[in-house]
């Protein structure tokens, strides 16, 4: 007889002994968030100062950090262990070493007993400018113009980290005492490999829910897809032009290599359709693209050897160890099969970035029905939470599949991130700050500060 399954949840199973937030609360606390709006905006102008991009993170996290321990919290630094990277499934295959980059987490626990805890999280790694003189003001000087606040990293998602600090800053302002534990995460990789993540877990940090304030327009994420990142490398026969009929073009066998993937990506798309409703509107969940490709010695010699790069992503349901055991069979099934790749040596598959599959957000939870209220109530008029799916990577998925945690990502409007001109809408960012505030408040359940009492 099978063991009935655990609850994924303990603490949501336990009678909670909150008391509803009354609108004199929400008052105070919104009040809160709305004083110190200002000063949320300037810290936000020092982060995206902090140029972080892969590698350069450390200024940035001293920031953080500073502000963790004037604040009070239990602040952890700690790096990425690169044993992990191969052995345990969280963690992403890369051989960049980030000997100088830390993860920050501050810590809250409670002094009461009965709510449940919440992690908060953001990414500080941020994407290159690309071309700098193309933007219109410097990408790293966080120029505030208007309702938008200009810079790389702005949106995505230096902005979430404030709100982080400031919702969990104006609670304690309002007078109020979150009843469940509360973590302040503060990682890097998210960009590239998502071990940021999961060195978050391996170090033992766990709670009921997290919450990331990715830029999503104020939506909440329903569903991503897995997302694979590749590297492949086809050896050829090179021969001079005037033998070209000894030779074997590798870069025609990568091109034939590619409309194989092209196959594949199509077979992935039509994959469940009915169990993947949340998927239904998206073109290409799967979206496979070849990033980059390099091959061939001489300009007139049939090229001996070719590498192109690329990711693909798939639905979720599936981890990606499995996903990638496919996937690489498939390319040695079109090797053995296809009369214009019989004979090729076996292709080089690498597996050089991400490898992750996706989650869901289960409709109906508890929490994110507590985000839509709290959504609501940071506008001005009633408005519902929107979902929908992201098809790529988010941290979300390393707290939900490996961490077996709510994953919740709501964040503000921001625009061109990781494009020219990116910039985040600072009247969404005081919203989404007011929501998460109240969403904590929900979520962990609120006390009178014990001298207030
Ligand atoms: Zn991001």
């Amino acid at each position: 007889m099978n063991e009935p399954p655990a609850l994924r949840h303990p603490a949501v199973e336990v009678a909670l002994d909150r008391r509803p937030l009354v609108p004199a609360d929400i008052e105070r606390i919104i009040k809160a968030i709305e004083d110190r709006f200002d000063e949320q905006v300037e810290f936000l102008q020092q982060l995206v100062r902090a140029a972080s991009v892969r590698g350069n993170e450390a200024g940035v996290q001293k920031i953080v950090s500073n502000a963790l321990e004037n604040r009070g919290y239990d602040v952890r630094s700690f790096a990425i262990d690169p044993a992990r990277i191969g052995k345990d499934p969280a963690f992403s295959p890369t051989r960049f070493d980030l000997k100088n980059s830390t993860i920050v987490v501050g810590s809250k626990q409670s002094t009461r007993e009965g709510g449940r805890s919440l992690a908060l999280n953001a990414h500080v790694d941020v994407v290159p400018v690309g071309t700098s003189a193309r933007w219109r003001y410097e990408p790293f000087s966080a120029t505030r113009d208007g309702e938008w606040l200009y810079g790389r990293g702005a949106g995505d998602m230096k902005a979430g980290l404030t709100a982080n600090l400031f919702a969990l800053d104006a609670l304690s302002t309002a007078g109020f005492e979150l009843k469940g534990a509360v973590q302040f995460q503060s990682v890097i990789e998210e960009e590239t490999t998502g071990n940021g993540a999961a060195m978050v877990l391996a170090e033992g940090f766990r709670a009921d829910a997290v919450l990331i304030p990715e830029p999503t327009d104020e939506k909440v994420v329903s569903a991503n897809t897995g997302v694979m990142k590749f590297a492949i490398t086809v050896q050829g026969v090179p021969a001079h032009p005037f033998e070209v009929a000894a030779g074997r073009s590798a870069i025609d066998i990568a091109i034939r290599t590619i409309e194989h993937l092209r196959q594949l990506e199509q077979e992935w798309i039509a994959e469940q359709p009915i169990a993947q409703p949340d998927f239904a509107g998206v073109d290409n969940p799967i979206a496979l693209t070849i990033g980059t490709i390099s091959g061939g010695e001489w300009l007139a010699s049939v090229p001996s050897e070719c590498r192109f790069e690329g990711r693909i992503g798939f639905y979720p349901g599936e981890m990606a160890e499995a996903r990638a055991v496919r996937f690489e069979s498939f390319l040695r099934e079109a090797f053995l099969n296809d009369p214009q790749l019989k004979g090729c040596p076996e292709p080089e598959i690498e597996w050089v970035g991400v490898k992750q599959g996706g989650y869901v957000l289960a409709a109906g939870n508890e929490a994110e029905a507590l985000l839509a209220k709290a959504h609501s109530l940071a506008a001005s008029s009633e408005r519902e939470l929107q979902r929908f799916v992201m098809p790529c990577y988010l941290d979300a998925a390393v707290f939900a599949l490996h961490g077996d945690m709510t994953s919740l990502v709501y964040g503000p409007v921001a625009e061109n991130i990781h494009a020219i001109d990116e910039r985040v809408s600072l009247p969404s960012l005081l919203r989404v700050t007011k929501a998460i505030a109240l969403f904590a408040a929900a979520w962990c359940g609120i006390q009178a500060r014990a001298e207030q009492v």
